[in-house]
C-alpha cells in the first residue's frame, strides 16, 4: 500500500531530522495538537486524471495534520480554487479529518517531508523520485495533465516521463513558466503554474484568476 510504504521512509537524514525536531517543538498555537512528522503521502482517488505535483509539505502544514496541502494558508489559496474548479468538494482543507474529497484529481509533492526554510535540495528531490513515480503509476491509467507548482517540481516531471512512460524529454529542457505547457504524445500534458506559497499569493504573483485559468485548462485537456 502506498500510503503505508511512504510513511516509514528515512532516506533523507537532513529532512528526517528536521520534520521530527518541528514535531516535537511545535509552533505555539498549535502546541495542544500532535504532529504527524512523518512522510506526507499523496491525497486524492487512484484514478484522478488531473495530477497537481507540489514542491513538499510544510513545517506545521502537512508535517502537522499529515495530509498535503492541509492546515496552512497555501492549502487554503489552492483548496478554495480546486474547489471553484469542481475538483473538491469543500473550500476548506484544516484536518486529515475534515471530510474533504477530490474528484479527478490527485495531489503529491516532488518531496515528501517538510524542509527546513521550505526548500529542499536537489539530492532529496533525486532521493524522493521513487515515491513520485509510484503515484504515478497508480495514477498512470487515467491521468492525463500534471500540474507542476512551481520550477522545483517542474524540474521532478522529467526523470518522471523517463521512469514511468519510458519517454526522454525534450532537449533542452523546456523551461518553468505560469501557463506554460508541454505536450508531447505518450505522456500527460504538463502545464506550469506559480506555487501557492504566501510568497506569491501575497505579493499578488498567483491570483486566484491565475489559479482559476489553470485548472480550466487542466480539465479541459483531462476531457473533464
Ligand atoms: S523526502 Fe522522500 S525520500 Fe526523503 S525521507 Fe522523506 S519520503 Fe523518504
Amino acid at each position: 500500500m502506498l500510503d503505508a510504504g511512504i510513511a516509514d521512509c528515512f532516506a533523507c537524514p537532513r529532512l528526517v531530522a528536521w520534520r521530527e525536531e518541528v514535531a516535537v517543538t511545535k509552533r505555539a498555537a498549535f502546541r495542544d495538537q500532535d504532529y504527524w512528522g512523518r512522510p506526507v503521502p499523496g491525497f486524492g482517488p487512484a484514478d484522478a486524471r488531473i495530477a497537481i505535483l507540489g514542491l513538499a509539505p510544510a513545517a506545521h502544514g502537512g508535517n502537522r495534520t499529515g495530509r498535503i496541502f492541509t492546515g496552512d494558508r497555501s492549502g487554503d489559496v489552492l483548496f478554495a480554487a480546486l474547489h471553484r474548479a469542481g475538483l473538491a468538494n469543500q473550500p476548506t482543507s484544516v484536518s486529515a479529518d475534515d471530510g474533504l474529497a477530490l474528484t479527478d484529481l490527485r495531489i503529491f509533492a516532488a518531496v515528501r517531508c517538510a524542509p527546513p526554510d521550505n526548500k529542499p535540495l536537489p539530492i532529496e528531490r533525486d532521493t524522493c523520485a521513487p515515491w513520485v513515480h509510484r503515484e504515478l503509476e497508480l495514477i498512470r491509467p487515467t491521468v492525463r495533465v500534471v500540474v507542476a507548482l512551481g520550477a522545483f517540481a517542474w524540474q521532478a516531471w522529467w526523470p518522471a516521463m523517463t521512469h514511468v512512460y519510458g519517454v526522454k524529454p525534450p532537449v533542452p529542457r523546456p523551461k518553468f513558466g505560469h501557463g506554460r505547457l508541454v505536450s508531447q504524445p505518450g505522456v500527460p500534458d504538463l502545464l506550469g503554474c506559480f506555487h501557492v506559497s504566501q510568497q506569491n499569493t501575497f505579493t499578488g504573483k498567483l491570483t486566484p484568476a491565475m489559479l482559476d485559468d489553470v485548472f480550466t485548462e487542466a480539465k479541459q485537456r483531462a476531457g473533464i
